[in-house]
């Protein structure tokens, strides 16, 4: 037997509706805010995640799948979209109009050579947000709020969302300085990551989980004393705006996210479920103001957000937060015996393409073995029939959840469903 690979997982029946559910639902509320949608390729160039997500990056550093292909190009998988979506702008040259911003949305797999655990796979499904080309601070509370309430249209309540500065140029630089002169004779006695990332990226030692590191850094300069006048006025405007739209959020100083192209406001969408289980952030993101540029692009700033959809679905199981998703079928077709499958097969075709999902049983199976499949797939009628219909040009259909069940003439046959089908609807809106 052949099995999937460690690290990926199949999304299949069930779970694919739900993932399904919950994209649509984030593509929904995305188009609320006027954002359209992005479909970039899955491999790029090696650079342009070198380059854009920047080499300290963990995901660029160690969990990048890179290969050469047979042209002798190195490519990536894509371990994140924004690069992506920052390198479509500039190619098709989105900001030649200096129409700005430009709002794109993207749903689909990225990859990460990363150690499986709870809520960490190889191959991953994101959705996500760039808003590129902004100059004030509204467009990353905009951005925010956008994954605010995305979650709670999913049913989250008490959703945390940690959010820290970076501050602009001048501050992370001064900051860095402030890491260095901290770290430098304490790092020999650190975990080899932070080792590694002392001399890439400074600031993400900030991230490190190893319990001893966290002793460490709770005495390391905080980012807050480093903002310079304007990134604290910009970061204060931005915990305002949020107070104003009822986001309630936590400041936390040691929030640096794991891409290297964040400045200015990062942020993380967090949540445990009732089973208590840590799944990680749902999604989080941050303001960028290099990376266009360092893509080949104008001097753009931009804002972005992710969410992991495998970790959303995950919650949402565990909190019960999905509602009946389970795919209805409209008719089941019973024919009695074999050699009224042609009818059978004609029927459908004719039922399908007014607009009902429709099934047959071709198994030649006895009744009680005909109700169980019926029953099985969810199906709302049967229709039903044999020699004594046929000759009668007509059917039997049964309401497979009340058990009632009425004669159709053949030709009125649309029109009858039509009929309960709206009743149906009617009832089930009442009900609701
Ligand atoms: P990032 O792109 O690292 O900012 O991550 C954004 C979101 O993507 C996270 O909050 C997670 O929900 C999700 N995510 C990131 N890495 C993984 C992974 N390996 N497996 C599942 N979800 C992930």
């Amino acid at each position: 037997m052949i099995s999937v690979l460690k690290g990926t997982h199949d999304v299949i029946l069930d779970e694919a509706r739900k993932y399904s559910y919950i994209e649509e639902l984030l593509v929904k509320v995305a188009e609320l805010y006027n954002y359209k949608e992005f479909r970039t390729p899955i491999i790029e160039s090696n650079e342009l995640f070198v380059r854009g997500v920047g080499e300290g990056a963990d995901i660029v550093r160690k969990e990048m799948y890179t290969f050469l292909d047979k042209g002798n190009r190195l490519i990536s998988l894509r371990p994140e979209f924004t690069a992506g979506i920052i390198r479509s702008i500039v190619n098709n040259k989105l900001y030649a109009i200096n129409d700005f911003p430009i709002k794109a949305f993207y749903v689909g797999p990225n990859f990460r050579y990363e150690r499986p655990q709870q809520g960490r796979y190889r191959q991953f499904n994101q959705f996500g947000i760039e808003c590129v080309g902004v100059d004030n601070f509204y467009r990353d509370v905009e951005v925010i709020s956008l994954g605010y309430n995305a979650l709670k249209l999913l049913g989250f309540n008490n959703i945390k969302l940690k959010i820290n500065s970076l501050g602009d140029a001048e501050s992370t630089k001064n900051y860095r300085i402030a890491l260095n002169e901290f770290f430098k004779d304490k790092i020999d006695s650190m975990c080899d990551d932070c080792k590694d990332r002392f001399n890439k990226n400074i600031l993400r030692i900030l991230d490190c989980k190893v319990p001893s590191d966290i002793e460490i850094i709770k005495n390391a300069p905080k980012i807050s004393d480093y903002l310079s006048e304007n990134a604290k006025k910009e970061f204060e405007d931005v915990l305002k705006s949020l107070s104003d739209l009822n986001i309630d959020y936590e400041i936390d100083n040691n929030l640096v996210r794991g891409l290297d192209y964040y400045t200015g406001v990062v942020f993380e969408y967090q949540y445990t479920s009732s089973l208590n289980k840590n799944y990680g952030a749902l999604g989080g993101g941050g303001h960028y103001s290099n990376l266009v540029k360092e893509i080949g692009g104008p001097d753009l700033e931009g804002v972005g957000l992710a969410f992991g959809i495998e970790r959303l679905a995950s919650v949402m199981n565990d909190d019960n937060l999905f509602d009946d998703l389970n795919q209805k079928l409209d008719i089941y077709i019973m024919p009695f015996e074999q050699k009224y499958y042609e009818k059978a097969l004609k029927i459908s075709n004719y039922l399908r393409l007014n607009g009902y999902s429709v099934d047959v049983c071709y198994e030649n199976k006895g009744f009680s073995q005909m109700f169980k499949k019926a029953e099985r797939r969810n199906a709302l009628f049967a229709l039903i029939f044999g020699e004594n219909e046929i000759e009668n040009k007509t059917f039997v259909l049964k309401n497979l959840k009340t058990t009632e069940q009425i004669v159709i003439k053949d030709n009125e046959l649309l029109e009858k469903l039509d009929e309960l089908f709206e009743l149906n609807e009617d009832e089930h809106e009442h009900n609701n």
